[in-house]
């Protein structure tokens, strides 16, 4: 949502449109939608919503949404979206062509021929491409990475599920007013599912239905025609939901496989083949992590592809998105098996071991079994799936039975210590950190380093604000000095351009920051690098004093003097980021700081400064 503040008002707009937080800040255990509850978490605290660590908090959207959204800004900078049919001629540039496949890839003299097919009228069509830069967006089951001969490394086939997306207004409308939440987990003798709710008032849900392969297939969900599979769909629903929904209405019905893994490299071919989103990794839905980390790897990349072709950048910086995106997408894997194992503590507590019924897969698949035709599989497998379903009936899990007891009295525990499933990660969300790339690692990081993993994942940990070279810019509110227009407060991150690349110096008002700016002004001049300096004031401070950084900045024009608009008891910006007044930060385009300094403690401005621009666009020429 921080970056899609920066795109044409996108945050706001999913906003306006996302269901009010109170209808998905739960999710709930239960046994039907109409049936008791186990339990209830509330995922949000009065802190996600004050904006002292962020601008904008969490939203709840659907994906098929959002693409419209980005869609519609696109046409509004001048790309068309346009579907096979209307493509004429060989003039691609600014064109979004929908429908195309990437079915080849080939490295020319001057880049790489991409082949794509695509359904014209009944029939399958070619066409070829020719581009310096091919970017594998495609998703989990990549084709390019595949073309490429990327592995993938980590878990395969953590869980088989199928999903299906349908609308009931009747549900939503129940939902809405007697259990709002945005997750519903249910447990019963006769179906076991993940309900999400997409958004009540609509009535808009997805239900993520497990199944074991081969001796369960999708086209067990389907029987013979679309028709049929429907009705399955509907029975499955009926059995979660607890009564008979008149207004159903299935959309779609796809199976999936969950993997926790990440592709072994993520640029290939001379840094030509690049790797973003699910195609780069692939994670158990389970915190949020997989679009995220996505759109995090195109912020990271889009940068460094524009600095390299306006040439301000050396082809090597694509080399650094893969150094600094590599390990986060390890982590996020780590950290959404860990909250995806939490998850599956609730039917473990109740008798319902994922991990036993994986096994008993796992003997049913043996050579022992394959004696057996699979009909006779089938069966034994469905036999001893419902056995352990009976455990989930009312004669047993009551108060009063002993094992339903205790069973009911593990999962309150589970609750209670927030050990289930877990919405929100702040200190994973802003407090990722770059250890090595395109920037300047400080001594001593290692050391910082060991400190974090010693922490177990995933102890909810609080976002902490930190200017460490690799962090992201902290968050503050502050004022334009001297901008009578201007006076509504803004962020720190606005600070940074969102339409075009440009580094930013920050500063305090004091002379050896000043005489460092001056500095980075001249290299980054030789550099053809935009920058612009902004000053950091104390709250209170008048225009009058302002009128020194115009002094001491000349010639100089590219910079901005704020004020810190901090309430009386919080602290400065310079507490907020762990620093003191006498150091500058260097803030990259996507917001990353890529260099922090002591002002006074360079025994020479200008080298220091070729240095650290030279190591940030991957130049070789002034590195000592
Ligand atoms: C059940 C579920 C719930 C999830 N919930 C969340 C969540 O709450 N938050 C979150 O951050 N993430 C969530 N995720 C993960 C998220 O959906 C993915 O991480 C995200 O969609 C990845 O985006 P992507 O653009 O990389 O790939 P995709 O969304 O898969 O898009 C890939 C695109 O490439 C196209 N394509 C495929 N092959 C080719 C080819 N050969 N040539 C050209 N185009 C091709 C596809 O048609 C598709 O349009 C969830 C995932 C699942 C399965």
């Amino acid at each position: 949502m921080e970056l899609f503040r920066k795109l044409d008002g996108l945050a706001e707009e999913i906003q306006s449109l996302e269901p009010p937080v109170d209808l998905w800040r739960r999710f709930i255990y239960c046994t039907s939608l109409s049936g008791p509850v186990f339990g209830s978490v509330d995922h949000m605290k009065p802190q996600d919503f004050d904006k002292t660590v962020s601008p904008i908090s969490v939203a709840h959207f659907s994906q098929y949404k959002l693409m419209n959204l980005l869609l519609q800004r696109l046409e509004k900078l001048g790309f068309s979206v346009c579907s096979p049919s209307e493509i004429e001629g060989s003039i691609w540039d600014r064109k979004i062509l929908m429908g195309h496949e990437c079915i080849s890839i080939h490295p020319t003299n001057e880049g790489l021929k991409v082949g794509t097919s695509y359904l014209k009228e009944g029939k399958m069509e070619e066409r070829e491409f020719h581009c310096s830069i091919l970017v594998g967006s495609d998703g989990a089951r990549s084709t390019v990475r595949k073309l490429v001969d990327i592995d993938m490394k980590g878990e395969r086939n953590l869980q088989r599920l199928v999903s299906v997306h349908f609308l009931s207004k009747d549900l939503g409308q129940y939902l809405l007013h007697e259990r709002p939440g945005m997750l519903f987990f249910i447990f019963n003798p006769d179906a076991i599912g993940v309900l999400v709710a997409h958004d009540l008032d609509q009535g808009e849900f997805v239900l993520q239905i497990p199944y074991y392969s081969p001796q369960q297939k999708i086209e067990d969900f389907s029987f013979k025609d679309t028709f049929n599979l429907i009705q399955v769909c509907e029975q499955i629903i009926l059995k979660l939901v607890g009564w008979k929904l008149v207004d159903v209405q299935v959309l779609d019905i796809k199976p999936w496989v969950m993997h926790a893994e990440v592709a072994e490299k993520y640029v290939s071919h001379n840094n030509r083949v690049i790797l973003v989103g699910d195609a780069a990794h692939r994670f158990p839905p389970a915190g949020g992590f997989g679009m995220n980390t996505g759109i995090q790897d195109a912020h990271n990349l889009a940068w460094k592809i524009s600095s390299m072709l306006s040439g301000i950048a050396s082809p090597s910086i694509i080399q650094t998105y893969e150094m600094e995106r590599r390990p986060i997408a390890i982590y996020n894997t780590s950290l959404s098996v860990e909250n995806f194992r939490a998850a599956m503590s609730v039917p473990a507590a109740l008798g319902l071991d994922p991990a036993i019924a994986n096994s008993v897969h796992r003997v049913i698949n043996s050579s022992l079994c394959s004696i057996f035709p699979p009909s006779l599989q089938k069966f034994a497998l469905e036999g001893i799936f419902s056995i352990g379903r009976a455990q989930l009936s009312e004669l047993i899990l009551n108060e009063n039975n002993p094992l339903g007891s205790l069973r009911l009295s593990r999962l309150k525990k589970i609750f209670d210590e927030g050990k289930s499933l877990q919405l929100q990660f702040p200190a994973e969300d802003l407090g990722f950190c770059y250890k090595e790339g395109a920037l300047v690692a400080e001594c001593g990081e290692k050391r910082w380093e060991s400190e974090a993993s010693s922490v177990h994942k995933r102890d909810l940990r609080p976002y902490i604000p930190c200017a460490k070279p690799g962090c992201r810019l902290p968050h503050m509110l502050i004022n334009a000095l001297k901008e009578s227009s201007a006076k509504a407060s803004f962020s720190t991150l606005d600070l940074i351009s969102g339409d075009k690349i440009e580094f930013l110096l920050i500063i305090a008002p004091i002379k050896g920051s000043y005489r460092l700016a001056r500095a980075s002004m001249m290299v980054a001049k030789e550099f053809d690098v935009p920058l612009k300096v902004c000053i950091i004031w104390p709250k209170g401070s008048s225009d009058k004093n302002v009128n020194s950084s115009e002094k001491e900045l000349e010639p100089w024009k590219n910079f901005i003097d704020v004020e810190e608009a901090v309430k009386p008891t919080s602290k400065s910006w310079w507490e907020l980021c762990q620093m003191s007044s006498n150091e500058v930060i260097l803030v990259r385009p996507d917001e990353h700081i890529a260099w922090r300094t002591e002002s006074n403690g360079i025994a020479d401005d200008l080298l220091e400064l070729k240095r650290v621009f030279s190591l940030m666009l991957g130049h070789g020429k002034f590195l000592l």
